[in-house]
């Protein structure tokens, strides 16, 4: 058994601040005090111990609390996107059979009609029932349920349990080190494995939370130009946007800014050189729904050596690759703590692991000092004429080209090779075809240099962001 996070941070450090939020702060006390009385709230409705429950609402301290009493009450919460449109959600609520729906007021245009729901507001001013707040939980418990991306196909709903989370906190810390002065700042989704592993960190270690409600530039980069937090998670294009702000300010983070941990994705390796110009220190990780956050992270004094590597596992962690070719590329595979037991819904019934190892989808290979590469995904692999070719290469060159702001790469049918590159390239500034063609001449092999580059206005993103290869093409 461990403690109730929650209630031992209020009682190591009560007076400490755990979260601020505009001009308004709290304490680890009074984080403890509201989401009691909000579980107690909760109690009322008819809510019980152990209840998998559905949690929608804006990064807010109101979302904050309402997660909190959650895990008071020891339910397993169904974080759900609010970027989601009504048919993901409807086929999310469905999948996890969640049996009561909170959402927060501004949000429940959101649901899909027919949902019943309790309102946030309404909870609030609910009255106070009775409740025995458990003070110890056991490992195994399901604390969150997160639904994967989605990238590949149909999202799966993901259990992570106090161990899984406990794991990877203590992994994430072992490694990068946080102090009780630090500050974090959360401008990623809290509904997100990115964003509610800050909150377990803060828990853990009893650090102060910088929370977002959106992600606002101007102010972000003034905190990190200010030294007003220390750490911060991003993920690759929330990374260009305060790099791009720095740039055009002629300005440079502040000594007291430790550290950005970009996840989620591949971070392009021009984005690293030019943190590294700005003396952001960037550290790049490996992880995923399944892993509860980090897997792998590249220390950032290796990041200019390493550059574009995710670095070693963490402590408690493996990894290992699976089938390898003969450059050593294959399946990557991680066993730990911190890996899920398993899927729940339509999912349930696959196995996530298989002889402890959880097998990722993602193509990468473990250089001789030990340091992962991540690749590509599997499933966007394009084979051309026998050879592999993975679009993330060809996207991070096309990135390296100053007129390209996004560019996604796919493979798409050729009588001659099978199957061809083409790319979809979003512009920063004019340039034509011949020049982007002329350019990946220069950096990469001809049969890796799309047939084709389509100019658009946009790229097929899903609800985290992520680009969707396969809507590239419809
Ligand atoms: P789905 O599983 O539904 O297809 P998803 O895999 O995108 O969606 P997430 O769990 O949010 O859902 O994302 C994890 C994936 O993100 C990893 O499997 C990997 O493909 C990618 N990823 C994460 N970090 C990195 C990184 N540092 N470099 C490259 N890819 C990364
Ligand atoms: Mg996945």
């Amino acid at each position: 058994m461990y403690p109730n996070w929650i209630l031992q941070r209020a009682y190591l450090t009560p007076f400490r601040k755990a979260l601020t939020f505009k001009k308004q702060s709290w304490t680890f006390q009074e984080l403890n005090d509201e989401s009691i009385k909000r579980a107690r709230q909760l109690v009322t409705l008819g809510i019980q111990q152990g209840d998998r429950i559905a949690i929608m609402g804006p990064s807010k301290p109101e979302l904050v609390i309402m997660m909190y009493a959650c895990m008071h009450l020891q339910c397993e919460m169904v974080m759900l996107n609010r970027r989601l449109s009504q048919d993901e959600l409807a086929y999310q609520l469905e999948d996890s059979e969640a049996v009561a729906v909170l959402v927060a007021d501004e949000d429940v245009e959101k649901l899909p009609t027919e949902t019943t729901y309790h309102l946030f507001s309404a909870i609030e001013k609910g009255a106070e029932g009775a409740v025995d707040i458990v003070k110890e939980w056991p490992l195994h418990q399901t604390t969150t349920i997160m639904y994967t991306s989605g990238t590949t196909g149909f999202p799966k709903g993901v259990r992570q349990t106090v161990g899984n989370h406990q794991a990877s906190a203590t992994a994430s810390v072992l490694n990068i080190g946080l102090q009780a002065q630090d500050v974090w700042l959360c401008a990623v989704p809290l509904f997100h494995i990115s964003g509610f592993s800050i909150l377990v960190r803060s828990l853990l270690y009893g650090n102060q939370i910088f929370l977002y409600e959106q992600f606002d530039v101007e102010s972000i980069a003034q905190n990190i130009m200010d030294g007003d937090v220390t750490h911060m998670s991003v993920v690759a294009v929330t990374l260009e946007r305060i790099l791009h702000t720095l740039e055009q300010r002629n300005a440079r983070a502040s000594s007291y800014f430790k550290l950005m941990l970009a996840g989620g994705g591949p971070v392009p390796v021009d984005y690293l050189a030019r943190a590294h110009a700005l003396n952001l220190a960037v550290a790049q990780t490996y992880g995923m729904t399944e892993t509860s956050s980090q897997t792998a992270t590249l220390a950032s004094e290796d990041a200019m050596r390493k550059i574009g590597s995710a670095g070693k596992p963490l402590f408690f962690n493996q990894i290992m690759i699976a089938e390898p070719n003969a450059k050593g590329e294959g399946e990557i595979c991680i066993r730990g703590p911190h890996v899920t037991p398993g899927y729940i819904g339509r999912f349930a019934q696959k196995n996530a692991t298989k002889a402890g190892w959880l097998h990722t989808g993602d193509i990468g290979y473990v250089d001789e000092e030990g340091y992962l590469f991540v690749i590509d995904r599997r499933a966007d692999l394009i084979i051309s004429g026998g050879e592999n070719i993975y679009p993330a290469e060809i996207e991070n060159v096309l990135l390296t080209h100053p007129a390209v702001k996004e560019a996604g790469v796919c493979g798409m049918p050729d009588e001659q090779w099978g199957q061809v590159p083409i790319a979809f390239i979003v512009l920063n500034e004019q340039v034509s075809v011949e020049q982007l063609k002329a350019f990946c001449l220069q950096k990469l092999a001809k049969y890796k240099v799309p047939k084709e580059m389509i100019i658009t206005d946009s790229l097929p993103r899903n609800g985290a962001d992520k680009l969707l290869r396969r809507k590239l093409l419809q």
